[in-house]
């Protein structure tokens, strides 16, 4: 009896979606930075037609994590999409050290493509970096290239990364004001998207200012508006209203409009006419759309979770999410699409706000690569042993390391040593113990699964909870630790079951699922799971 049941529910979870259930339009949210918490925290400000209408109707985890660090929001994206962590996806941070070429490499900067869109050199980007393939393009070649896959974001990285090398295209924001692209997708913009740049969206928005929502004694959830562990806006101070006009010296730096709520509006503009103008969701081809809403990261890096702000920016985004579903339910039809809503990472409360509550939190801000190197030549007396320290990673020099004949563990010790006796340092992991052991769970495999064989450095300095490199005022993230790693993740649409799980899953389940939901094949290294959310 107990095994029939087991393969019964075994089958059920096989059970394929029902064609009539299968999405017409496949859709991915994720928002920049939001930790899992908001969900609960704002949840009496929430319209019934936004985040709870997801959670009501759609299928809710809430206990969904990163499986490994950084969480970064180019390795955060890259997961999504893949399936896979960046031990093999190969997108290790936002910004990396190129071991070949010996400098820093921003994770989508690539000078062999050129900008379509506008005259600055946004553009000259590309998905090549990343080595595994995405839920987008999967589909496109399961289709015959009949799927239309699209990404948008404020972010290049945010709209490159998921829309994935065989897309149709991928848009992000130039500080100009427009919505840009690379020759890596295209030769000129479509004329819709021409069209909407000449709007002038970003101004008619900039123009409106940052007030709050609601009076100011409904922001109960949050600390007083003036907190010192506050940072500001470009050219403005920590309180509202938020003067736009004023930060963005009178418009003319239309970059500021990213750090503000009325960039999710423009985010979710031009995604409502991208849907409209390229006819997605129209054919029995299943088109797919990625959207990443930016500036809830530029928030919180500036005024941190627990601000006015960030719970202003959550409410504001409950009615760009109602606005949204409400345009897909004219645009696509209810039950003609399906989607699901998580995060690129959380974040760390600002350290000045938990020291108030007597919790451990510091600021790790050393120019490492300049004291191990000093250091160094004086124990050993050779010079710039150490390439950089990046990612809190350290990369040693291999051509002094052969041409002085020091010994590598010898080098490896006496970093470590040295590393350790600095306040905040938890714990080094070593490349030789990341390359052979096979950690299996607890920290180290956090690591070991951020960890990319040709791309990390030698050793990995690993903060205490609480402990971040930054500024100080604000806050970041980057940690294998809950405050980073715990972030949303709902689905809902065509072909989902209503209800909610304390189950702990795992942001690479992400992929499998949603190929099973579309009927595609999964991304060519996901080892997630399917999650049991398919409507019987
Ligand atoms: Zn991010
Ligand atoms: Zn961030």
């Amino acid at each position: 009896m107990v095994l029939r049941i087991v393969i019964l529910s075994f089958v059920l979870q096989l059970v394929p979606v029902k064609s009539q259930d299968k999405p017409k339009l496949f859709i991915g949210l994720v928002v920049d930075q939001m930790r899992q918490e908001y969900l609960v925290r704002y949840q009496g400000h929430f319209g019934e037609g936004g985040f709870k209408r997801l959670m009501n109707k759609g299928f809710t985890f809430q206990n969904h994590h990163y499986n490994y660090m950084p969480t970064y929001t180019a390795p955060g994206h890259a997961s999504i999409y893949t399936g896979t962590t960046p031990a093999v996806h190969g997108i290790v941070a936002n910004t990396w050290f190129d071991k070949k070429r010996q400098q820093s490499h921003y994770c989508v900067n690539d000078n062999s493509f050129n900008t379509v869109g506008d005259s600055s050199t946004a553009g000259k980007k590309s998905a090549t970096p990343l080595k595994s393939s995405t839920i987008g393009d999967e589909l496109k070649v399961a289709s015959a290239g009949k799927s239309k896959v699209f990404a948008v974001a404020l972010k290049d990285r945010s709209a490159i990364l998921p829309a994935g090398h065989a897309a149709d295209g991928a848009f992000w924001y130039s500080n100009t004001g427009k919505f840009i692209s690379s020759t890596y997708y295209m030769k000129e913009l479509p004329t819709w998207l021409s069209n909407f740049n000449n709007q002038e969206h970003p101004k008619a928005l900039l123009k409106k200012n940052w007030e709050l929502i609601n009076k100011k004694g409904a922001y109960t959830n949050s600390t007083q508006d003036d907190h010192p562990g506050e940072g500001v806006l470009d050219h403005e101070d920590n309180s509202f209203p938020h003067d736009l006009i004023k930060s963005s010296q009178n418009l003319e730096n239309l970059g500021v409009i990213k750090a503000c709520p009325q960039g999710n509006t423009l985010t979710r503009l031009i995604a409502e006419s991208l849907i409209k103008n390229e006819n997605l969701g129209k054919d029995e081809f299943c088109d797919f759309l990625s959207i990443s809403f930016s500036s809830i990261d530029y928030i919180g890096h500036a005024f941190g979770p627990n601000s006015i702000e960030m719970e202003d920016a959550i409410i504001r985004l409950d009615k760009e999410l109602e606005a949204f579903l409400t345009f897909l339910d004219l645009s696509v039809g209810e039950n003609q699409y399906t989607l699901f809503l998580t995060a690129d990472h959380g974040a760390l409360q600002v350290p000045t706000l938990l020291k108030e509550y007597q919790i451990p939190s510091g600021l790790f801000n050393h120019d490492l690569r300049s004291d191990l190197n000093k250091y160094l030549t004086k124990e050993l007396g050779v010079n710039n042993l150490i390439l950089a320290v990046q990612n809190h990673q350290v990369f040693f020099n291999s051509e002094a390391i052969d041409s002085s004949n020091v010994d590598y563990k010898q080098l490896s010790a006496l970093v470590s040593n040295y590393v350790y006796k600095l306040d905040g340092v938890y714990k080094i992991l070593n490349k030789e113990n990341l390359l052979i052991e096979s950690y299996s769970n607890g920290l180290n495999a956090l690591v070991q699964k951020g960890f990319h064989p040709q791309m990390s450095g030698d050793l990995w300095i690993i903060l205490e909870p609480g402990w971040i490199s930054h500024e100080r005022t604000g806050t970041t993230h980057g940690s294998p630790f809950n405050y980073d790693t715990h972030v949303p993740l709902i689905w809902y649409g065509a072909g989902i079951k209503t209800g909610s799980s304390t189950d702990r899953v795992y942001i690479t389940d992400i992929a499998p699922t949603s190929s099973f939901l579309i009927g595609s094949p999964q991304p060519n290294s996901t080892e997630g799971n399917i999650l049991p959310i398919v409507k019987n």
